[in-house]
């Protein structure tokens, strides 16, 4: 009698404490450090380290020497300046992929949105329309490669069955466990870069 109230505590106590490391954990998880966009800075385009090169004395935009991208401009206007640029980046490694993996399956694909979507790293709609994160602009080539294979199979499946799973596979350039792995490690620091 009397230590069953004990033992019930002790069992609630101890759910407890879980509960808040594991939310604790996740909370941690969800907050990466900010690798803000200025001069010095690091990056991974396309997954290869580079450095961010202010060049207040130089006109033009946005260019790639080497493992530098050197940012033209006032200094307030670099973030903006080297996250267009990344988009663009983004955008021109994207289409051609999404473009030659629906051809290998006799699908057309209406539209492509990059847009900085951070609950998704990609979606296919039931009218063909694709949309990425810009985001993927810092993760690996391979990790591209398995999440446009993804969202292409999804042009045939709206689901993710078997078939759909099966298709993804013969779309991706590598067997899909690898991307899908590193995105649940690494998923996380992509949010991290310019904010
Ligand atoms: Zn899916």
């Amino acid at each position: 009698m009397l230590t069953a109230p004990l033992r019930m505590s002790r069992a609630i106590a101890v759910g407890f404490a879980e509960t808040q490391a594991g939310w604790i954990a996740a909370r941690l998880k969800r907050l990466p450090m900010r690798q803000p966009f200025v001069d010095g800075a690091e990056l991974p385009l396309f997954g290869e380290p580079h450095s961010i090169r202010h060049r207040p004395e130089m006109r033009g935009t946005v260019w790639r020497e080497g493992g530098e991208i050197h940012v033209a401009g006032r200094p307030e206007h670099l973030p903006r300046r080297l996250r267009d640029w990344l988009t663009a980046e983004m955008r021109q490694r994207l289409l051609p992929l999404v473009h030659a993996k629906a051809a290998r399956v006799d699908r057309s694909v209406k539209r492509i949105n990059v847009r900085d979507s951070r609950s998704r790293w990609g979606s296919c709609g039931p009218d063909a329309t694709m949309s990425f994160s810009w985001r993927l602009v810092f993760a690996p080539p391979e990790v591209l490669d398995y999440l446009v294979a993804h969202e292409v199979a999804h042009l045939v499946h709206l689901n993710h069955g078997p078939r759909f799973w099966a298709l993804a596979r013969t779309l991706c350039e590598n067997p899909i466990e690898g991307p899908q792995a590193w995105l649940k490690k690494n998923g996380e620091t992509l949010l991290q870069y310019g904010v």
